[in-house]
């Protein structure tokens, strides 16, 4: 347990349809350990994205419990979490979520000004982030002239610049074109020795590609989590196994 960054144990979560309430995760068991890189597959409306929300502090569950870190989170209450997403975690969002007003580098240093450093001391600290990621001859830009490989790029800047311990990735190139993708993958192959790694991801080749662990997903239950080369290779489970042949998904 001292290794492990993210550890649920019997996650419950649900939303309320109405009078009814619409079980979405279901007794989640999931552990990722530090400095691990974990693909999370699975079809679209499993919960992934409820899932992702939980790690990241940003939803709260109906039972379970969670340790980030060793923290109890699900014992924490709203203020500290807040603190606690803002500076252990990195959220990448599929649909970017950036200040249509705020230019590239606004963007970048919003999350560091709001934790009170100056703009002079965000600027600075954001230099080679900005750099790595080739924005460098864009900082005065805004969203909406940016092509998406390049958002995508923009945002993985924003949630690197505060530092965080944990990257949470929420299908990050499912908008973009081949070229853009394999440009965010590299991307993701540097990052994956400074953080622990949580991607969630539609793309099976991606998953192979960049993850050291690939749990799989299905409706609201991970049917099983072990190394990647072993899900693909030989999955245990017989609907892990129909999903990554494309029988179904
Ligand atoms: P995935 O990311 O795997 O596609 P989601 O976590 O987004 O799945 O959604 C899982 C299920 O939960 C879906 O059926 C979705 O309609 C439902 N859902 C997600 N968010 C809400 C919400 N805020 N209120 C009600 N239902 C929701
Ligand atoms: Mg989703």
């Amino acid at each position: 347990m001292e290794n492990a960054m993210i550890t649920m144990k019997n996650i419950n979560k649900g939303y309320m349809l109405g009078e009814e309430r619409l079980p979405i995760l279901k007794d989640i068991n999931f552990q990722v350990n530090k400095g691990e890189y974990v693909a999370i597959l699975g079809p679209s409306g499993s919960g992934k994205t409820t899932l992702m929300n939980m790690i990241g502090c940003m939803d709260v569950m109906d039972s379970g419990e969670y340790y980030l870190d060793g923290m109890a989170i699900h014992e924490t209450k709203e203020d500290d979490l807040t603190m606690v997403r803002n500076q252990k975690i990195g959220f990448i969002f599929q649909n970017y979520q950036l200040i249509p007003t705020y230019n590239v580098m606004q963007n970048i240093i919003m999350p560091l000004l709001m934790r009170g450093m100056t703009h002079e001391e965000a600027e600075e600290k954001c230099k080679n982030t900005i750099k790595l990621l080739g924005l460098d001859h864009r900082i005065g830009h805004k969203p909406n002239e940016l092509s998406g490989g390049q958002k995508q790029r923009l945002c993985i800047a924003r949630a690197l610049a505060v530092s965080p311990e944990v990257l949470l990735m929420d299908e990050p190139t499912s908008a973009l074109d081949p070229i853009s993708t394999l440009k965010i993958e590299e991307l993701m192959e540097t990052l994956k020795k400074k953080y622990t790694v949580v991607i969630v991801t539609h793309n099976m080749q991606q998953a192979a590609r960049v993850s050291d662990d690939t749990a799989f997903f299905l409706v609201g239950e991970v049917i099983e989590k072990n190394a990647t080369s072993e899900i693909f290779a030989r999955p245990q489970d017989k609907r892990t196994e129909d999903y990554i042949t494309g029988r179904f998904g």
